[in-house]
């Protein structure tokens, strides 16, 4: 039954582009569609066929299920057992830029909108900021929860601007050895 879903999944896949798939080619894409659940490979034959342009490769599919999966990780939260928003700590993470008071690139904490978050008592994410401030970036890195992709993103542009700084100053020492 599930086999017939996917089979009839992947048939219209096919038949959406015109295409008549080989016997080793359905074999191949069966193998991929495996690793979903019959629902999973649905949508992404839906989505495949809504804004393709010709048959998409089996990595073209990996992307478009990767973003499926990031997108439906960002609307279904309310279970703080398996919040990757806050990862299950009530507190997510909001990036600053460096300050007056602060020279790098900082972070203030804000209450989750999952149970535990509402529970922490600190002010809301969600009432300072309509959208997750890297919901993009988020979806691109489906391995890091939320907290773990702010932290990278803090550490790289940290260094991003010692880097700068450092060569600032090799450029200042140049000039003033020249000056000598
Ligand atoms: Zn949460």
């Amino acid at each position: 039954m599930v086999n017939e879903q996917i089979d009839n999944a992947l048939k219209c896949l096919f038949g959406a582009f015109g295409r008549k798939p080989l016997k080793e080619q359905i074999d191949v894409y069966m193998e991929w569609a495996d690793a979903y659940s019959p629902d999973m490979v649905k949508n992404i034959v839906t989505q495949a066929i809504n804004h393709e342009e010709r048959l998409p490769t089996i990595a073209k599919l990996k992307k478009i299920a990767m973003s499926l999966l990031g997108m439906k990780r960002s609307f279904s939260n309310n279970d703080y057992d398996d919040c990757w928003i806050c990862d299950s700590t009530g507190q997510v993470p909001a990036l600053s830029e460096p300050t007056e008071f602060n020279s790098v690139h900082h972070i203030r904490n804000y209450g989750c909108k999952c149970s535990k978050g509402e529970r922490i008592g600190i002010s809301g994410y969600f009432s300072k900021y309509d959208n997750l401030q890297f919901e993009e970036e988020a979806k691109e890195s489906p391995h890091m929860n939320y907290p773990q992709l702010v932290e990278f993103i803090k550490n790289q542009r940290n260094k991003e601007m010692k880097q700068d700084t450092n060569n600032w100053l090799e450029t200042q020492s140049v000039i003033i050895k020249e000056n000598i």
